[in-house]
């Protein structure tokens, strides 16, 4: 889990550090994942059948 931060804006604003291996903005990345979660638990809990 390797970070480097280049001191530029992503293309989201975030003046976050980035990825070594994906480049990829870790303040992207978490929001991202974080987004992903919530979409799975409504998916799991539509998947139950609440009615
Ligand atoms: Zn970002």
């Amino acid at each position: 889990m390797n970070k480097f931060y280049t001191g530029k804006q992503c293309k989201n604003g975030h003046k976050s550090e980035r990825w070594t291996l994906s480049g990829e903005c870790v303040q992207c990345n978490v929001e991202r994942v974080y987004r992903r979660r919530r979409e799975m638990a409504e998916m799991m809990r539509l998947a139950q059948g609440v009615s």
